[in-house]
Formats: structure tokens, sequence, C-alpha cells
């Protein structure tokens, strides 16, 4: 396999001379690009600004290099910086789920979604078979929503035979969603929709940066404890 670089477009110069701003951007078309480090197909971007230049950065570029943050004039540590973008992206991960059950909860007014509305709070995942019946929904939204905002549980075994016991089209449209962990669990378990071919063991990820995927570094949005920080800046 090719060895992909990961480098930095030239404008970019030295990422330490940037600063966050703390806008994000939640892209549901997984559509926005990297400014930094060009790569595209990015849900999450970061604003970055340096004099009069803005960039939007993706999860990659915020965990690799060291953009500057601050929090009412004060310039945080790198900790406190990755902290703050932490407890913002959860939050804002949690906002556009929520807003998008909503939203469907008043389009078709049908119980089953003011359930998943309540599951999703308490959880922040869907289990599959919510998951199977909001994905079934979201055609309803007038603009195009990628089903991959949405986190699938699969950890135990319920869940797993939960999703095994799905029809094949409830199973089809969940497939996208998961993780190819969960893709290559499902195979094994007998569960995955006909047809499906088992994901490259090295996602393609792996290979641009090998000890710093955005995935492992960004808490998941299943971990509540950042959620409960005031974030006094954010609006
Ligand atoms: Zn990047």
């Amino acid at each position: 396999m090719p060895k992909v670089r990961h480098t930095l477009n030239e404008d970019v110069g030295d990422p330490k001379e940037w600063t966050f701003t703390w806008e994000i951007t939640d892209d549901v078309t997984l559509g926005s690009a990297c400014g930094f480090c060009g790569r595209s197909e990015q849900r999450l971007t970061y604003e970055v600004v340096r004099g009069a230049d803005s960039h939007w950065i993706c999860q990659t570029c915020v965990a690799r290099y060291p953009v500057k943050g601050y929090l009412d004039g004060m310039q945080l540590d790198p900790i406190s910086t990755r902290d703050q973008v932490h407890g913002l992206t959860a939050r804002i991960k949690q906002q556009t789920c929520q807003e998008a059950i909503r939203r469907l909860q008043g389009l078709t007014n049908d119980p089953e979604i003011d359930e998943i509305l309540v599951y999703f709070d308490r959880n922040l995942q869907l289990s599959p078979r919510r998951a199977a019946r909001l994905f079934a929904a979201l055609p309803l939204l007038a603009e195009p929503f990628d089903p991959r905002v949405f986190e699938i549980r699969t950890r135990s075994a319920e869940h797993q035979s939960e999703y095994g016991s799905l029809d094949e089209t409830s199973r089809v449209l969940i497939w996208p969603a998961l993780s190819s962990v969960q893709r290559r669990r499902m195979i094994a378990l007998g569960y995955a929709p006909a047809g499906v071919s088992i994901p490259p063991r090295n996602g393609r990820r792996s290979h641009v940066a090998p000890q710093k995927l955005p995935e492992r570094r960004m808490p998941a949005l299943s971990e509540p404890t950042i959620l409960n920080r005031e974030k006094k800046s954010f609006q």
C-alpha cells in the first residue's frame, strides 16, 4: 500500500501560530475538508485563525498540532486546550443528534421516535433496533443526513443479537453506521447483511496517523463527564 503522507498545506506555516476560535462545524453530510492537511469527507472541523487568515481543520490536525487556545483572554496550556476542544466536540455531537431526532419526532408523530429520543438522551448512542427505526425515517429530513453521525451500541451480546435479529433491510440500513471493528464482529457472528465484504484490517486512517487516531483521542460521544463541565466561552 502506498504511504500517504500527512502534510500541511503550504500557506499554513508553523501550526503554533494558529489559534482556536472554538467554533466547530458539524457537517452531517460528512463533506467538509481540512484547511491544514486537505483531507476530505470530514464531519467535524474546527476554526483556527492567524491574524486575518482562517482555516477549518480536521480532528487529526487538532490532535497532531499545537494550535493555541485562549479563554477569557488567558492562554490555556496544551492539556486544557485539548480538554476544551473535547468538551465542545462532545457537546456539538450530542446536540446534532438530538436535533435530528427532535425534527424527525415532529415530522412523524411516532411514539417510537419519542422513545428513541429518551433513549439517546440517556445513552448518547442508539441500540440497533432504534437505529433501524430512526434511519428508516431519516429521508423525511429535507436535507441529506449521513447515518454515520449516530453511534450504534453493539458491545454487549444483547445488542449484538438485537442487530442479528433485525430483518435484512434494517441491517443494511445500519451497516454504514457501524465502525470497521463492529462490522468485523457482525460478520464473525454471521449477522452481516448479504453481500458485504470484510473491511481491511487497517482502515484508511491508520496509515495516516497510527498512534494518533482522532477517534481514540476524542472522547466517545458516550462519555458524559466532559459534557457536565461549564464552557463559559461557548454560546
Ligand atoms: Zn487535517
